[in-house]
């Protein structure tokens, strides 16, 4: 365990990942789970996406949300932005980081936002500049990175030449989205291999969706790289478009309390982020799939 990295940074996306794959929630209740998580210890939240209201209605209050919320001193929030108009909504609000997002599937791209991936790559050199002109900074998530729901496997040299064009253009870091849960460990190896031969120094950040149980199983092969940069959301909130009932995101209560036992810390309070799982599940009024959430940490006892 010696080579593991001594801490990761982890990006909580509950509120927005999580919340856009699940029915609308009221905005105050968006608003308090985002206050909630902010005195977890987390340091980065993504809060919310600056998309087209009629196309995700889930994220229609964004700006409200925005407005609405404490922000810790401690915390680095982010939004999502699917192009260039978004991402000025995003700046003109004070965004302090934006995350723009590609396809490295063509169809998968098309399907989102009716156009091939070179052109998205075109509009996010823009973004990029915008973004840098407004003191702010910008991360490319490539997603589809292990696979497409149309395609199916992703070549991994287009994943690579997608990330790379990113970089070229002034990303400040690639995000590797495993958009439908396709990535296995093996293909975490050769993935993350490939990128870091070609771009050694690239702040790279992981994504991984727990839909067919592999996600903390890519973490740990992603951690023994010495990658040091995780998305997770509360309660794993969240689901699948295009798989319906599948799990979301991977839990951030089970990646902290795996990686906090293996001496990898994160800065997070577990307990606290179990709690903050507990009120998610009561906001959304289903149970959440986090296994640490029902079970409780492993450090738990029972009276005999
Ligand atoms: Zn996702």
């Amino acid at each position: 365990m010696s080579d593991l990295p001594s801490q990761i940074s982890v990006r909580e996306v509950g509120p927005r990942d999580g919340l856009q794959n699940e029915d609308p929630v009221p905005t105050q209740a968006k608003v308090e789970l985002i206050n909630t998580l902010s005195g977890t210890g987390v340091k980065r939240i993504e809060a919310v996406s600056f998309v087209r209201p009629d196309a995700i209605p889930q994220m229609a209050d964004a700006d409200e949300v925005w407005r609405g919320i404490e922000r810790a001193g401690s915390v680095r929030y982010s939004a999502l932005v699917p192009n260039l108009r978004g991402a000025a909504r995003a700046l003109d609000s004070g965004l302090p980081e934006i995350e723009a997002v590609v396809s490295a599937s063509d169809t998968h791209n098309r399907k989102n936002v009716n156009r091939g991936t070179e052109e998205s790559l075109d509009d996010i050199a823009a973004v990029i500049e915008l973004a840098h002109d407004r003191g702010s900074t910008c991360q490319v998530i490539v997603s589809t990175a292990w696979g497409c729901p149309y395609e199916g496997d992703v070549p991994v040299e287009r994943v690579i030449r997608v990330a790379g064009r990113a970089l070229a253009d002034g990303a400040d870091c690639i995000s590797f989205g495993d958009t439908t849960g396709m990535a296995t460990p093996g293909r975490v190896r050769t993935l993350i291999g490939e990128f870091r031969s070609a771009y050694p120094d690239a702040k790279l950040n992981l994504h991984f969706h727990n839909t067919r149980g592999t996600g903390l199983a890519n973490v740990l092969t992603a951690l023994e790289l010495g990658v040091d940069d995780f998305d997770a959301s509360v309660g794993g909130l969240g689901g699948c478009p295009y798989a319906p009932g599948a799990t979301g995101n991977i839990a951030t209560e089970e990646l902290v309390h795996m990686v906090e036992d293996m001496g990898v810390t994160t800065g997070i309070d577990l307990e606290a982020m179990i709690e903050a799982a507990a009120a998610a599940e009561r906001i959304i009024g289903r149970q959440l799939p986090s296994q640490v959430l029902r079970a409780g940490p492993r450090s738990r006892t029972i009276t005999a």
